[in-house]
């Protein structure tokens, strides 16, 4: 049975098995998916292998216990075994695990090439750039673009606490939104929902704002979502990059749009307005996010149209994605409205909740504080009123450090 790790296969050590198969060596333990990582508190210190038991491809029991066990403390080795696809690597080293041992048949079907090649190993775009030659060639082409930031540098001097990453696609939806990537620093970690500081390197002092990450933790390029405000200090600029133009991203992520900041429960409302749907472009395609609830409803509302293009582009990606797209159409709703342009659905979405006509829709009971929890993510009047009819139902806000019914964030400051 090989074993998989970031330098590709090998045989499973001797020592492990043996080890492993015996049931009275509290140093190896070989649990099931469905182990409560608090039964283990308190005696994790001394344990050597942690085998975590995948039993079906489907189930992701398996990566939740991972990060539990990681959560609370445990430092030794973390192995998962069975049914792992080359697809979920780069998941489960995210999630804690060192390595996974999969069977013969699986090494077979997939060889050592598709568990370290890039997206699964998690390689980022950097090292690929690096590694393959392909840095000139960006370079190359970027030499060859009229406009651009690369071309504004304005004595910017690196910093200690920022990456300077490249952008590698920029698509725009509308004349007032775009979404762009950059690569991923390999030590950037986040939590799908959080955001970090996003600036450019076009002055001395550059200017940098907060950016929802609107990629999934495990995914090794991050997406961004972003409005162009005329004249805005940043995005004036930063609405003309293309690939091979360089972004400054702040190294912490933080926020309280995370499923950390909730507590359980079986349905997960995301109430978005505008750019505000970016966070929840990251949770929607996170595998943890559909663990914890059976059902995620994605609420999207813009004045127009066009500007609901980027929220049915992320559900179709999610339900395209090998990881996630079979939870995704099993357990995501998407709920999009317009407020000033006519279209299949109308409305704000606060008085869509209030008419009830929301849940109507969905053929679901109105909210409550038992099966429902929530987020909220839009401008400052909808995230004010939307709070208020959560409160209304019975909901409780909560945040990182007293998990509660729903959470928010004003999706930029006035
Ligand atoms: C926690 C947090 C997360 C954020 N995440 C994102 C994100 O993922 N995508 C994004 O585009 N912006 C996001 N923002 C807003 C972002 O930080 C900047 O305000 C925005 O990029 C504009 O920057 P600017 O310097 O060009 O103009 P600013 O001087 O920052 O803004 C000028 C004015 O434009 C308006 N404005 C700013 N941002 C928005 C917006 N997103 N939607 C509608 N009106 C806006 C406001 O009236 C503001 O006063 C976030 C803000 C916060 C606080």
């Amino acid at each position: 049975m090989p074993l998989v790790t970031t330098a590709g296969f090998s045989p499973v050590p001797f020592n492990d098995e043996a080890a492993l198969a015996d049931a009275t060596n509290e140093m190896f333990l070989d649990l099931a998916a469905d182990t409560e990582a608090e039964t283990l508190r308190g005696r994790l210190s001394d344990v050597e292998l942690i085998q975590i038991q995948f039993g079906s491809f489907q189930d992701g029991r398996g990566f939740s216990l991972a990060r539990r066990l990681r959560n609370i403390g445990y430092q030794g080795r973390l192995r998962a075994r069975g049914h792992v696809i080359s697809d979920q690597f780069r998941y489960a080293l995210d999630c804690g695990f060192d390595d996974v041992e999969i069977s013969a048949e699986q090494a077979t079907r997939q060889p050592e090439a598709d568990w370290i090649s890039d997206r699964a190993s998690g390689v980022s775009y950097r090292d690929r750039l690096r590694g393959r030659g392909l840095r000139s060639e960006v370079n190359d082409k970027a030499d060859t673009l009229p406009v651009s930031v690369a071309e504004e540098t304005g004595g910017y001097v690196s910093q200690p606490n920022v990456f300077e990453e490249q952008v590698t696609d920029v698509k725009h939806y509308t004349d007032g939104l775009f979404s762009f990537r950059i690569t991923r620093p390999a030590s950037f970690r986040f939590r799908s929902g959080e955001f970090a500081m996003i600036g450019l390197p076009n002055a001395e002092k550059p200017v940098f704002r907060p950016y929802s990450m609107a990629s999934p933790s495990w995914h090794d390029e991050l997406e961004f979502y972003s409005i162009k405000v005329p004249g805005g200090p940043l995005t004036e600029h930063l609405q003309r990059i293309v690939p091979g133009d360089t972004v400054l991203l702040g190294k912490k992520a933080t926020g309280t749009l995370v499923v950390d900041a909730l507590m359980p429960a079986k349905r997960l409302y995301l109430f978005s307005t505008g750019t505000g749907i970016a966070p929840f472009a990251s949770l929607i395609r996170d595998p943890d996010v559909y663990e914890t609830f059976e059902q995620v409803i994605l609420t999207h509302s813009c004045r127009q149209q066009s500007e609901l293009a980027y929220g049915h582009d992320i559900v179709e990606q999610a339900m395209a994605d090998p990881l996630i797209g079979d939870l995704a159409k099993r357990q995501r709703v998407h709920f999009a409205t317009t407020t000033r342009e006519e279209s299949a659905r109308n409305g704000r979405i606060t008085d869509l909740i209030e008419t009830g006509d929301l849940f109507r829709a969905l053929d679901l009971l109105p909210l409550n504080a038992v099966s429902d929890r929530a987020m909220i993510c839009g401008s400052l009047p909808m995230v004010r009123d939307t709070k208020a009819k959560l409160e209304a139902a019975g909901l409780k806000e909560g945040s990182n450090n007293r998990p509660g019914d729903f959470v928010l964030e004003r999706a930029f400051v006035d």
